[in-house]
């Protein structure tokens, strides 16, 4: 048997750190949305007892790294099923190493794929539960839409869907490290909080402008991205409703209500960065395509 995914990148539409938590890990609120920007994961079950990765982008790790191979493991180990063996394809489209939880995309498809496979049946929260342990984005990423995310990312709330808009992404190509990004918020001196009270109301209320207004990602404001500014500006300059960094980076978005005016943005970022895309807000993080 072989199932299908097509798995969705994510982007933040508020990040702030509430607080580091004693098990090093951060307390966050996050506004999360799915983008209509997908990795497509196949598995297909074999019967040499293995996983085995394969992927069409050189870069990504095909061994035990990968996180689509730690879900699957953790599907096994959860569940107590003998892996029987499967095979792993994965093609990519979300850029990796971006803020766009691609990794955890294809984690959370692998997952929901065995899910199938096994026939086990489990619920998403369960299958949550299981993801968690992989990574805290991949959650998220099996439920997808517009969410709260608080904790490290693994207790979700679902909102209205973000209303139809245009979302240009710019991925600059010298990375973060996310490491990093979180050890300058534990050394910060100051560290400005956003308006999660006010986003929050925006975001129950399907309020997209009351939404752009208060879009903000608190690592702007302690790591240094390149070309962040720039391409902020470039969104600006072509009308975004809101222009904002994605995770730890390094990839900036921008929000518009009018396409041609995201055409034209991401048509004058091409001398910025060379990834761009032109997405939309999708309403799942999984779609089973066969
Ligand atoms: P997040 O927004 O959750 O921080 P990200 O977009 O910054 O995620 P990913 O694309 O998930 O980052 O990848 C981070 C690292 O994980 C990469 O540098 C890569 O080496 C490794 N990795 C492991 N598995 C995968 C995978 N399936 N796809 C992409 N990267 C992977």
């Amino acid at each position: 048997m072989k199932v299908t995914y097509n798995a969705a990148a994510k982007i933040n539409l508020m990040l702030d750190i509430l607080a580091r938590l004693d098990n090093g890990y951060h307390s966050l609120f996050m506004l999360m949305q799915s983008v209509d920007l997908y990795d497509t994961v196949s598995v297909e079950e074999t019967d040499d007892g293995k996983i085995t990765i394969t992927c069409d982008v050189e870069g990504v790790p095909c061994d035990r790294k990968n996180i689509a191979w730690k879900a699957a493991d953790a599907f096994f180990k959860s569940t107590g099923l003998k892996n029987k063996g499967i095979k792993i394809d994965i093609q990519k489209r979300i850029p990796f190493a971006a803020g766009m939880a691609g990794g955890s995309a294809d984690g959370a498809a692998v997952i929901a794929a065995l899910n199938d496979i096994y026939e086990t049946k489990l619920s998403v929260n369960e299958l949550c539960k299981i993801g968690v342990k992989v990574g805290a984005d991949v959650p998220f990423c099996l439920t997808g839409g517009t969410c709260l995310a608080q904790n490290i990312g693994e207790i979700l709330s679902p909102l209205p869907a973000l209303d139809d808009c245009w979302i240009v992404l710019a991925k600059p190509d010298r990375g973060v490290s996310t490491k990093d990004a979180y050890d300058a918020f534990d050394t910060a001196a100051n560290v400005r909080h956003l308006d999660t009270c006010g986003m929050l109301y925006a975001a129950s209320q399907g309020d997209l402008y009351g939404i752009c207004k208060r879009t903000k990602n608190v690592f702007e404001q302690l790591i240094e991205v390149p070309e962040r500014v720039p391409i902020k500006s470039v969104m600006n300059r072509y009308g975004a409703l809101a222009a904002c960094m994605s995770g730890s980076g390094p990839t900036v978005y921008g929000i518009f209500d009018d396409e041609s005016k995201a055409i034209a943005a991401a048509e004058s970022l091409r001398s910025v960065v060379r990834n761009i895309f032109i997405t939309r807000p999708a309403t799942s993080g999984l779609t089973k395509i066969n």
